[in-house]
């Protein structure tokens, strides 16, 4: 059986902040705002893999209150349910996603930021794949004032 689980993330966008994007940091006069690193990328995966496995959210895992998370390297949470995941018999089979960002663009990242996801999630090239739009001018995204990520992720039993 294949189950598939859905994530959704969204950050400020601010001065004085690091723009890290699936774990690769790309510059940019501002960054993302957020407890941890704000990667709001991995933060979506992260969601789409615990819906697939039927296990919560990334804030039931990482509340963004505590002092042990802030500044907290995204990817290593990411890791972290990555094992979690396959500790409960189950393996992924595949990630895809959307970074929904006026600027800069994703495009010059794309194959860091997939290369540092499929390994992360243990998964083989092709198994991770990211799309990107803007925000057409409009809304939050179009404004300049946060980043958008969703993920799709679908697992199955690893016997099978
Ligand atoms: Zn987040």
């Amino acid at each position: 059986m294949t189950r598939t689980g859905i994530g959704y993330d969204s950050h400020r966008m601010v001065a004085g902040r690091r723009l890290v994007i699936g774990g690769v940091e790309i510059a940019h006069e501002r960054g993302l705002a957020g407890h941890s690193d704000a990667d709001v990328l991995a933060h979506a995966i992260t969601d789409a893999l615990l819906g697939a496995a039927g296990l919560g959210d990334i804030g039931e895992h990482f509340p963004p209150g505590e002092e042990r998370w802030r500044d907290a390297d995204s990817m290593e949470l990411l890791e972290l349910i990555v094992g979690i995941v396959a500790g409960g018999g189950l393996e992924i089979v595949n990630v895809d996603c959307t970074v929904v960002m006026e600027a800069p663009q994703i495009g010059p990242h794309r194959a860091a930021i997939r290369t540092r996801l499929e390994q992360t999630l243990g998964l083989p090239a092709g198994r991770v794949n990211i799309k990107a739009t803007s925000g057409e001018g409009i809304g939050f995204v179009g404004r300049g004032e946060g980043v958008a990520a969703l993920a799709v992720a679908s697992v199955r039993d690893a016997a099978g």
